[in-house]
């Protein structure tokens, strides 16, 4: 079986012992399936990005005895192949552009008419459709520099099979009894909503580029945090959407601090850089984090 995985961090801060935890698993599933393992930057957050944090990456991670079995890839030289989709899905009408702040949003979801609780999906706050226009000749041209958002309920229209999603789990959220998860379009609509396909400042989202990226890279196997657990239910209905191939998901515990909560990239204490500036070696942090 090809085994192909990745480890994906954002270099806007410094690698802790959640990433180190996160890589390593990866890095031996990988070594013991006889299978690739990739890295990518994840830098589409340019006003966050920072080629240190991108040195000290490689740093860190060959430290730890890991190495990757291609050139690393960088999203922010991805831009074509996210544009590219991006036109394909405006073109198609599944696209509006939206200018709400997330204040506007705040207000939206909290007037009478929209009932008074805020929900809240993998993608934050439930759009609750203050731009989405009705039915209508679309601009044949995308804009750029705006946010645009994917209109759920059309996307979901237009495919001809709608259920069941699915994906195949074996990490924590199914550890016991590994199998598939499934979920409904319905649950799309209510739970998830309009999701942000293209930022203001960058041709492209977390969900998107992820999608096509992994797609791009051939990933069989995505090994990440349980933190992304709901969001890859985006993830596998634009593969649909987008006639993608699904990996399959294994969402791994995170790693906590005493008082069990989850490090944070600001989280300085736990960055392998300090350990190892105090003298841990990499078996150290395997231990620390339980492997
Ligand atoms: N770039 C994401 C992060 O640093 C990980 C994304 C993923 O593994 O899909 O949290």
């Amino acid at each position: 079986m090809t085994f192909i995985t990745r480890f994906a961090p954002s270099p806007t801060g410094p690698l802790h012992l959640g990433h180190a935890y996160s890589a390593l698993l990866a890095f031996d599933r990988a070594r013991r399936a006889n299978g690739t393992f990739l890295l990518r930057i994840e830098d589409i957050d340019q006003t966050r990005a920072r080629p240190e944090w991108e040195q000290q990456i490689y740093d860190d991670l060959i430290w730890l005895g890991i190495t990757w079995d291609a050139a690393p890839v960088r999203q922010s030289e991805h831009v074509k192949l996210y544009e590219e989709c991006l036109v394909t899905l405006w073109e198609k009408g599944f696209l509006y552009p939206c200018s709400c702040t997330r204040r506007d949003i705040v207000a939206a979801a909290n007037a009478p008419q929209e009932g008074t609780e805020l929900v809240y999906g993998p993608d934050g706050l439930i759009y609750p459709g203050t731009c989405r226009p009705n039915d209508g000749p679309v601009n044949p041209v995308m804009p750029k520099g705006q946010v645009l958002r994917l209109n759920m309920r059309r996307a979901l229209d237009a495919l001809s099979e709608q259920e069941p999603f699915s994906f195949y789990e074996d990490g924590a959220p199914r550890e016991d009894m590994p199998g598939r998860v499934r979920f409904t379009s319905e649950e799309l609509i209510t739970a998830v909503g309009d999701i942000v396909l293209s930022r203001k400042d960058f041709p492209g989202s977390y969900h998107l580029s992820v999608v096509l990226d992994d797609a791009a890279q051939g990933i069989t196997h995505v090994i990440r945090g349980e933190d992304l657990f709901d969001a890859t239910k985006i993830h596998v209905f634009l593969q649909r959407l987008l006639g993608l191939p699904t990996p399959k998901y294994t969402h791994h515990q995170l790693i906590r601090d005493e008082r069990g909560k989850r490090l944070a990239k600001r989280c300085d204490a736990r960055a392998i850089a300090t350990y190892r500036s105090e003298g841990a070696s990499p078996e150290d942090i395997r231990a620390m984090v339980g492997l």
